[in-house]
């Protein structure tokens, strides 16, 4: 076993001791969740949730959706935030899908390799690497690492990777240390971890589980404050595979 596979499993493992090993449940069909998770962009579930619950209720075919105007789409999911400009993407996000299908469905993403639906999805106007990976990981079941706020600043706190790499590409290179298997379990525990625990702005490191092997507690248990993490495990990698973080 090597060393980041092994430090992985014992992340994984004692946040499942406090948290509990997380189960997957289908969610959403893969164009609900497209559509949820371009609302909940820089937005909370309180306020996208209630959008995407209006939006299915007023428009329920995609046709509807595609056909009203802009500005009216806008006012329907007007509680999500950035209104205007999330309509305009979820139309011309539902017009690409239609011209390169011929339907409203990502069902042809299923037949695709993990890696390949992941790059077709980037090509739809407002998806990023996080919209992307969470369709394929929620609705599609697969193993992609969808990396949010608290996936991204919990993985540099631990060393996984440095943050310097940014957000965008801190998916690479947690798939390169996160077998495909943990992915899943990977997302979900240390986005629990990060909401209750290793906190932005105030970390609980004296309640941590974690803790002893944490190298952004210098002192252990004793220092509440994390420091920058010095040794990430994913920078020689990187480095050797000429990326430069
Ligand atoms: S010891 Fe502190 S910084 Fe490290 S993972 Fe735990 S809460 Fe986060």
């Amino acid at each position: 076993m090597s060393h980041e596979l092994g430090r992985v499993q014992t992340i994984l493992q004692r946040l499942e001791s406090v948290h509990g090993r997380p189960r997957r449940i289908a969610r959403f069909d893969p164009m609900d969740e497209l559509v949820s998770c371009i609302l909940s962009q820089h937005s909370s579930d309180a306020r996208s949730f209630p959008a995407f619950t209006r939006l299915k209720e007023r428009f329920p075919v995609w046709t509807d959706v595609v056909e009203v105007d802009c500005a009216e789409l806008a006012d329907v999911i007007r509680t999500a935030g950035l209104a205007n400009q999330k309509a305009k993407n979820i139309q011309a996000c539902l017009r690409l899908i239609y011209k390169e299908t011929g339907v409203y469905s990502l069902d042809s993403l299923r037949s695709m390799p993990t890696m390949e639906a992941r790059a077709w999805l980037l090509k739809l106007p407002g998806v990023g690497p996080k919209t992307a990976s969470i369709v394929l990981c929620f609705s599609m079941g697969r193993e992609t690492i969808p990396v949010d706020t608290h996936v991204f600043r919990v993985s540099c706190r631990l060393g996984l990777i440095e943050s310097a790499i940014g957000e965008v590409r801190a998916h690479d290179a947690l798939m390169e240390i996160v077998p495909n298997d943990l992915s899943f379990r990977f997302h979900v525990d240390l986005i629990q971890h990060g909401r209750v625990t290793c906190r932005a702005s105030s970390p609980r490191c004296v309640s941590c589980c974690l803790v002893d092997i944490c190298p952004s507690c210098k002192e252990g248990a004793e220092n509440r404050t994390p420091v920058r993490s010095e040794t990430p495990i994913v920078r020689t990698r990187m480095r050797l595979s000429g990326v430069t973080a």
